[in-house]
């Protein structure tokens, strides 16, 4: 058996590893690859140009294989804007009528998406702006996960998520080590007492390893709220290193030339076998189930949400087609059983624990700064992708909620989010990307055999 084949219950949940295989496999994964595919989640926008905003010295670096190739404007064949229907009286319907405001043309076409409550047109009732606004003050009490790039920059790019894929770009030492320093380290949260951890000096030095803060003395000595802020991240690494695994570039034979793809048994082994990692490998792949049932929760959450989406590229067949596909996939994440119970998060009334929330919510949204910082832009890309979609499945998680944390709301409004077209892309995306690890997790198994 590979050390691979896991088993047991998720670490923190009431889910067996096996159940999620079968699940994923089976089900999840054919569905998710084949919707995004379609155009409306494969174009991503994004600003990868954006300053670090912690430390200056980290140059882009010039591996090919970390480049990104944009699209020019007329190359992206989805339209972003929604001419509203002024008769809807679906409040899904009126958010998106703040956020997708049209410049009075169907399908507007500059690219700007979330529109500002000023831009609406005039010949909105004053009623009408009213309830707008009270929708934008509620959306903007709920806690930000994550720094959104700004939506009127003109850095701001759409990337073909297909015709970049996540894989083995050749981005390491200590550039990729000081990202995953300053999120473990820094961001990630500790105990109260001490259990033979102790802060590495803040230096270069390439001795870093994070593998005392994966220790299970480490976690358990925590409360749950910080082990699965840990797990969360630590599962989402283990996502992004099973890519690079699973594509890999060989070096060509005789050195020159393009290399060939394939999957990499041994770069993987030296990543997640027991043997090579002090015993964290396995506990590392767990966490990415671990995230995998977070994301998928947050998921059915919004399964009410999401089957009022309109997912709209301009192109009807096209949009009926993909709202039939998602409304199938929905229908699988609704009816699963044994989902991540986020109600047993920031249960106790408390200062402290409301202090807990506020933070959880600063450390994340830190991370997301912290993607400005990654010196290869492929790498930036997908890690900028996929901790938007965590938040996203955060904010999703705990909207409803008092993290809220703002009395003055009301409370109807409170049990509601909205999305951006942005997030929703991010959301799909992220958990496809877990998706496909825990998918690959079964060609290493064959390899290994
Ligand atoms: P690293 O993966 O850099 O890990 C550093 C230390 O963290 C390890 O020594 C270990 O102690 C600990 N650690 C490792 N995994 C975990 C885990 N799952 N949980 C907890 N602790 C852990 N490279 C690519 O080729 N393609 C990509 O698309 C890509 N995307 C990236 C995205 C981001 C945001 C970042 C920061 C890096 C990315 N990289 C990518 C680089 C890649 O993740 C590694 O950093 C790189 O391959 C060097 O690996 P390493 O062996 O030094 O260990």
């Amino acid at each position: 058996r590979c050390f691979c084949k896991l088993s047991g219950e998720v670490d923190d949940c009431s889910c067996k590893v096996e159940t999620l295989d079968s699940l994923n496999n089976n089900q999840i994964y054919p569905r998710l690859k084949s919707l995004l595919a379609r155009n409306y989640f494969r174009y991503f926008k994004v600003n990868l140009k954006k300053q670090c905003p912690f430390w200056s010295d980290d140059s882009r670096c010039a591996l090919k294989d970390c480049h990104v190739d944009i699209c020019q404007k007329d190359e992206v064949p989805i339209k972003t804007e929604k001419q509203p229907d002024n008769e809807s009286n679906n409040q899904h319907e009126k958010n998106k009528y703040t956020m997708e405001s049209n410049k009075g043309e169907q399908g507007g076409g500059d690219c700007t998406e979330e529109r500002q409550l000023s831009a609406l047109d005039t010949t909105i009732s004053d009623e009408k702006k009213a309830e707008f606004q009270s929708w934008r003050e509620h959306d903007e009490s709920l806690p930000m996960f994550c720094e959104v790039d700004d939506e009127h920059s003109n850095d701001l790019e759409y990337v073909d998520l297909l015709l970049n894929p996540e894989r083995y770009t050749g981005y390491k030492g200590l550039s990729p080590r000081r990202i995953w320093r300053s999120i473990y380290e820094e961001n990630c949260f500790k105990p109260e007492k001490s259990v033979g951890y102790g802060p590495e000096p803040i230096t270069e030095a390439d001795n870093y390893d994070s593998a005392t803060s994966s220790s299970a003395a480490f976690l358990e000595a925590m409360c749950l709220e910080k082990r699965v802020f840990y797990r969360l991240i630590s599962g989402l690494h283990t996502s992004i290193n099973i890519h690079l695994c699973d594509q890999y570039l060989f070096p060509a034979k005789n050195g020159f030339g393009p290399g060939t793809w394939g999957h990499n048994l041994k770069e993987f082994q030296r990543r997640f076998d027991p043997e090579k990692t002090d015993d964290h490998g396995p506990q590392r792949l767990k966490n990415l189930y671990f995230t995998y049932l977070v994301e998928l929760r947050a998921l059915s959450k919004a399964v009410p949400y999401l089957e009022e989406e309109v997912f709209y590229t301009g192109d009807a067949q096209e949009d009926a087609d993909l709202k039939e596909g998602v409304k199938d996939f929905l229908a699988i994440v609704k009816n699963f059983p044994d989902h991540f119970d986020e109600s047993q998060l920031f249960k106790v009334n408390s200062q402290e624990m409301l202090q807990l929330k506020s933070e959880f919510v600063h450390h994340f949204r830190n991370i997301s700064r912290i993607m400005d910082c990654v010196g290869c832009d492929k790498c930036k890309l997908w890690g900028k992708l996929q901790v938007l979609g965590m938040g996203t499945a955060l904010k999703v998680l705990f909207s409803g909620d008092s993290m809220a944390g703002d009395s003055t709301v009301n409370a109807s409004l409170k049990s509601d989010f909205q999305l951006t077209r942005t997030e929703i892309v991010a959301l799909f995306n992220a958990f496809g990307r877990l998706s496909s690890s825990i998918h690959a997790l079964e060609t290493f198994r064959a390899l290994a055999r």
